[in-house]
Parts: C-alpha cells; structure tokens; sequence
C-alpha cells in the first residue's frame, strides 16, 4: 500500500486552503462536509468559496501565501495553478509535520483525498494512490449504484444500539454474532423501505431474546417483461440473498439465473391448460416457508400489483403476522410499448392510457365498452391473444373506427419479441395465419401509427417478414 486509508476527525479543526478558484472550492466542500473550519489565502476568491469559509468560520486572507499562515493549522490543502507555490506549501507544511494535500500532485502530497461515497455515518473511500484518479471515480460510480442510499440510516440506526449490544453481550465473538444474524435479518430492508420504526423495534425485540424472531421473510419482487435489465436494483438485491424462490412461466429464464444460486426453486405456474398451483395452496406456501425462518422470494412478472394478483398474496402473511415487501416491476405495457417504439400517450394522440385485462370468463368479456370507444385514449389488452377477434369486434361495434390501428406484441424485451400491426379490421385475420408464442400484449389507438418513425429496436432488428 502505498497510502493507508485513515479518517480524520476534522470537526472544528481550523485547516488552510492555498487558492481560491474550482479546484480549491471542491475541496472546500469536502473539508467543510467533515465540519472543518476552512481558511482562505488568495488574491482572489470565488463568491461560493467565500461563503463556504464564511459559514465554516474560517477566514479570508486576501494576500499572497507566506508560511506564516501555517501557524495553529492542522491540516493543509495546496490548490493554485502555480507549481512554485504549491511546491513552497508542501515543503513548509511537512517542515512543520502538518499532513499538506497537492492537488494533482501526488509526489508533494502526505496525504491524498479518495473518491467518496458519502452514506453518511457510512463513508466508502476508494484511492487508486494518486495514480489514477478517473480509474477510482469509476470504480466509485459503480460502487454507488450498489450501494443503498439508505444504508448511512442503517449504520446510524445499528450505531445506537451499540452499547446496548455491548452490555448485552459481554463476550466480543456473542457480539458479532448477534450483529450479524441481525443483518442477515428483516432488519436492513425494513430500514431500506423507510420502516425505520419496525426496524428499531426489531433490534429491541432481539436483544430481549437469545435467538432470532425465528421468522423469515417475504418478498414480492416484480421482475419485470423479460429483459432482465430491466430488474431493479432492489430485485436483484432481493433475489441474490433468497433462499428461496416461487417463480411462475412469466418470468425467464436469464432472470431466474440472477437468483442467488444455493436457493432453492419452485415452479407455481406451468403454462396455460397445464396443471399450476392454486392461488390459495401458493398464499399457505408463502407462509410456511417463512415460518420455517427463509427469506422467501415470490418472483413475478412485470409488476406485481399489475394483473398480478400481488394483493392476494399479500393479504395471508399480513393476517399471520409475516414481514413482507412488495417490490415494483416494469409492467408489460411499458416494456413492450418502449421496446416496440409505441409511446403510450401523445399529445397529439392519447391523453389517457387503460390497462385492461381480455381473460375471457365462459367465452365472453366483461369491459365497458362503450367508454373504450372513446377518442384520444390508448387501450392496453394483457391476456388478449385468445379474445383479440372478439375484442376488435367489440370495439367496432362500439363505434371506434375499423382503420384504428392495433398492435400485438410478442415476448415483448425480449429476444424473441415480434410486433404485428394492422386494424381492428385487419389484425386477426393477420395474426391467424401467424404462429404466436406467449405472452402477448395488444396495444390500441393512434399512437400505434408512430411504430414506424420510433422504433430503435425495429430498425436494428430489421424488417420482420410477418410485419405488416
Ligand atoms: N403482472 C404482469 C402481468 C401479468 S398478466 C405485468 O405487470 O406485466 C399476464 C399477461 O401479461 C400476459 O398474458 C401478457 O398479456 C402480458 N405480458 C407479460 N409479459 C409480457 C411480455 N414480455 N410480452 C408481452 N406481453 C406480456
């Protein structure tokens, strides 16, 4: 190593910045986030900077930098764009053994600032030792979009049980024992959802006790249309610390493989006509295994509450007193729509957009029609494949004209996603001669016409031949 990773107390410590442009201003943020009381030696100082040293309760030298200025400083910060007296200043810092930064100058450095990721109390920093600085803010960036915002209230949150624990648990090793079997618990996604509260609770709860609570917990996680980029970074957070997971046919097999490895798999839904387990025998299921003490993923497609029957499922471990959280999904309208080049609404063209379900009860359809004939509206038909000739009859019926255009959209986002357009005149007889494979969605109106000029995808991919 060529630097050692420290952190310093810095709060009220009076600490000198050598220039007053950008680069000296950045550092300032820095010094003052840390509580620093940062003074100035300039000829000239930019108007934030200014304020910055105002409100740190430092002071403002509007002078050339002597050593002087050193006297009853703790720690030094050379930020001018002239090397002669960047150079003096780390010399007269480390005459003085007091710790001195150069910026962009590593070799006039005794210490060098990392890239930071601020989860306050939680503080990540990465350095690559002054060797390459874009290398450590990328590895930063990545670094934060796996890192939860809400993890800084987790640490302040554990940080005041600390001597509670303490005086719980004598023994160092019960300790962090204890700690972790709390993390690995509900207690960082109650935290994580903003269920500070139930969290708190929680800790209390097992610090009363000698085991855990001996309950697991249930996700419900939408996992959106297909493309697993489109998971969210909660569901896959989720997913990889499941030990097990309720899939059903919806949701594909590259996102079933982002499931944590060891955990365990149960297939609830088998295709159409095929034997799938009952609503009812999935709820009791959800329940048992967490009961049984297991983080239980209950993966579905799209989103959850969207045609999902999330709500029922939720509804059984809410009455036996299991926590649960629901994770949002991309549902299959606005994956399919983005991933077709159909925007949902237009200002020229839909003001409002349905979702509705074609499942067909006993061979007919219950929907309003007469409000779906409506102009300026996009309908969106999820299960509609086997009830498209009776929903395209029903709207011409109604009154909506035979040339509106509709669109069915096949394994939308993903590789084997295939759009057919045509109208509610043409579409059916279009598609009958097709082979479809599940699932499909069917998209209504005129924003359907504007496929041509905003499909990405489409022009990748190239014209399919059944494309109309
Ligand atoms: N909860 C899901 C919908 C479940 S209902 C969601 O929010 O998306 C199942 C229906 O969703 C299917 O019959 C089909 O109409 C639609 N669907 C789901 N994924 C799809 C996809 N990748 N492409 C087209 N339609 C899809």
């Amino acid at each position: 190593m060529e630097f050692l990773p420290l952190f310093f107390q810095l709060n009220n410590r009076p600490c000198l910045l050598v220039g007053g442009g950008a680069i000296a201003l950045r550092k300032a943020n820095l010094l003052t986030a840390a509580g620093a009381q940062v003074s100035v030696v300039s000829l000239t100082i930019d108007d934030q900077l200014q304020d910055l040293v105002d409100s740190s309760g430092g002071q403002y030298y509007c002078q050339a930098y002597s050593d002087a200025q050193l006297l009853g400083v703790e720690l030094v910060v050379a930020a001018t764009d002239d090397l002669a007296t960047n150079t003096r200043v780390s010399v007269d810092a480390q005459a003085r053994q007091l710790p001195v930064n150069v910026v962009d100058q590593p070799a006039l450095c005794s210490f060098i600032f990392p890239a930071i990721i601020d989860r306050s109390p939680l503080v990540v920093a990465v350095s690559s030792g002054g060797h390459s600085p874009v290398l450590a803010r990328l590895l930063r960036s990545k670094l934060e979009s796996s890192i939860p915002a809400a993890y800084g209230q987790l640490a302040s949150l554990l940080g005041e049980f600390r001597s509670a624990v303490k005086a719980r648990f004598e023994d160092i090793e019960d300790r962090r024992s204890f700690w972790e079997r709390l993390l690995e618990g509900p207690v960082a996604e109650m935290v994580f959802a903003g269920r500070r509260d139930r969290a708190e609770a929680l800790i209390v709860s097992e610090l009363e006790r000698d085991q855990g609570t001996g309950l697991g917990e249930v996700y419900l996680v939408g996992a959106g249309p297909g493309d697993p980029d489109l998971l969210t970074f909660k569901a896959l957070r989720l997913m990889q610390k499941a030990d097990v997971v309720l899939y059903d046919r919806l949701v594909a097999e590259p996102i079933l493989n982002m499931v944590r490895r060891d955990a365990e798999r149960i297939n609830v839904g088998k295709a159409r006509a095929e034997h799938r387990v009952p609503q009812p025998d999935i709820n009791a299921l959800l329940v048992t295994l967490a009961k049984q003490g297991k983080k239980v993923v209950r993966l579905k497609g799209g989103d959850p509450f969207i045609f999902g029957r999330g709500g029922e499922e939720i509804e059984l471990l809410a009455q036996e007193g299991i926590p649960f959280q629901v994770v949002p999904g991309i549902t299959a309208a606005s994956g399919c729509a983005a991933y077709a080049g159909i925007p949902l609404t237009h200002r020229d063209y839909a003001q409002s957009v349905r979702f509705l379900t074609g499942h067909l009860k006993d061979g007919s359809c219950d929907l309003p029609w007469q409000e779906l004939v409506a102009a300026g509206q996009t309908l969106v038909f999820y299960m509609g494949l086997m009830g498209l000739e009776m929903i395209c009859g029903k709207l011409r019926e109604h009154g909506r004209g035979d040339d509106t255009p509709i669109a069915l959209v096949q394994q939308g986002t993903t590789i084997n996603q295939r759009v057919l357009t045509g109208t509610l005149a043409t579409l059916p007889g279009l598609v009958s001669r097709q082979k479809i494979l599940p699932p499909t969605l069917l998209i209504v109106g005129e924003v359907v016409n504007l496929r041509r000029q905003l499909s990405w995808y489409e022009q990748l991919a190239g014209s399919d031949g059944a494309e109309q």
